[in-house]
């Protein structure tokens, strides 16, 4: 005996909830079962943005927003065109949530707390309650295909069936969370953390922690992998925006190298070792009569200064009178070649991902449906689709959820 359902979606998340309320908002008569395996829906949205949820970003242009997604930028172009940050925004407003971007773009519930948002799923659901059924602390173990009907065995014994089916399962670091999929043999990308900070342990730049620089350059040793942004030093080591940058355009290679690597930090963002030090030639001449470990000529604040003079070990009276020849080049390479070792990573509170999961090859974003499989749909997190930190990840599940629910209620139209 089967539960029986026009929708099932799996995975009671950001995702999964977005797209119930907008099919049953188009399709009353469409009957949706939302099917979570804990005891808790919607629980990343509750500790987002450090308990304020950073839904969504004030950036609207497609073809800007791309540029956040170390992974699935190229798919996510077109579906921007058809549901963007300004779409997710009027759907909350429309909703009654009010909202405010910060100067970073970042865009919150007016209320500065997510159970705003959870509130507002929670009363969409309520309001929609006989199509929308939540079906609590239920795990599918397995899904199949059979006359057209997706069945869904799971661990508590019930079974449901369904003729369209959403995976909005969300990401995970274990490949066995994918593994209720095996049926329909999509690829799953291996999936590896993104958005963390750096570890430095033992390093003297951990007791400049507090320290922060509006532009910096850090580039991974011997790779590709640059990023310029804000940084802040703390007291295991490095983050800030440039830190999360790097670490979700190199995802996959830090994780190979298993979080011990080599960067560099150019603390006067895209300068070259030869203006620094015409800089510090031309101070020499100027500012003869000034200690160097005093002033300088590039804004860096006091304490890195005296630390970046430490290291070139400059003679803490010396004035730029005296500085000699290769005490310049020293500090010039420190200023714009900065090397640290990185050993392991730290998770970043705010926000987390999974890099990796369904791969885009084998979903039609259209669509969001399995290229594999009539009527089976992705969205959200548990697509190899992730986004730097700012709201975007919350923006790819929307714009998913929003797409799959749009073909959804076309097809059991038919
Ligand atoms: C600490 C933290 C803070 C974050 N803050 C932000 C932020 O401010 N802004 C932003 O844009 N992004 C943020 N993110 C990322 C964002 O939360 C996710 O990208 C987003 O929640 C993805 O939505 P989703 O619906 O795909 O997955 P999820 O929200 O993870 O939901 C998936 C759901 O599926 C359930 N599930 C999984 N497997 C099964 C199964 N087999 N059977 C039944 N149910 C299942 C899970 O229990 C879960 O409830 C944050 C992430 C973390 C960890």
């Amino acid at each position: 005996m089967h539960n029986r359902f026009d929708l099932i979606i799996v995975g009671g998340g950001a995702a999964g909830f977005f797209a119930a309320i907008h099919t049953v908002e188009k399709r009353p008569d469409i009957r949706v079962a939302i099917i979570e395996k804990t005891s808790q829906v919607l629980s990343k949205v509750k500790i987002s943005g450090g308990g304020r949820c950073n839904l969504t970003n004030a950036c609207t242009e497609p073809q800007e927003l791309i540029e956040f997604y170390p992974r699935g930028q190229k798919e996510l172009l077109s579906a921007f065109y058809r549901f963007n940050t300004a779409d997710t925004m009027n759907w909350f407003l429309q909703k009654g949530v009010l909202l405010y971007a910060q100067d970073d773009g970042r865009v919150f519930p007016q209320s500065n707390s997510s159970q705003t948002i959870i509130d507002c799923f929670l009363k969409q659901a309520e309001k929609y309650k006989i199509q929308l059924q939540l079906q609590l602390n239920t795990q599918i173990t397995e899904i199949k295909k059979e006359n057209n009907l997706f069945i869904l065995n799971t661990k508590q014994g019930i079974n449901y069936s369904s003729t369209c089916l959403l995976l909005a399962t969300g990401g995970s670091l274990h490949l066995s969370a994918y593994s209720f999929l095996n049926s329909f043999q999509h690829e799953i990308i291996p999936p590896v953390p993104s958005l963390f900070t750096f570890n430095l342990p033992q390093n003297n730049i951990t007791s400049l922690m507090g320290l922060s620089m509006p532009e910096v350059c850090l580039q991974i040793k011997d790779t590709p992998f640059v990023s310029t942004g804000p940084m802040l030093i703390t007291h295991w080591g490095v983050s800030g925006p440039v830190v999360l940058k790097l670490s979700a355009i190199a995802a996959r290679y830090l994780a190979e190298k298993k979080y011990c690597f080599i960067f560099s930090i150019n603390w006067l963002n895209e300068e070259k070792s030869t203006d620094a030090s015409n800089e510090l030639k031309l101070f020499k001449k100027q500012m003869s009569g000034k200690t160097i470990s005093s002033t300088n000529p590039f804004h860096i604040p006091a304490r890195l200064w005296m630390f970046l003079t430490t290291k070139a070990a400059i003679p803490l009276g010396r004035t730029y009178a005296d500085i000699r020849k290769e005490e310049i080049e020293k500090l010039s390479e420190l200023l714009t070649n900065d090397i640290y070792e990185a050993r392991g990573k730290t998770t970043f509170k705010e926000e987390f991902v999974t890099a990796g999961g369904v791969s885009l090859k084998e979903i039609n974003f259209k669509t969001m449906e399995s290229k594999k499989t009539k009527n089976l749909f992705f969205a959200g997190e548990v697509l190899d689709i992730d986004g730097l930190t700012g709201g975007f990840n919350f923006q790819a599940a929307w714009t998913t959820a929003f797409i799959a629910s749009e073909t959804i209620t076309e097809r059991l139209k038919l």
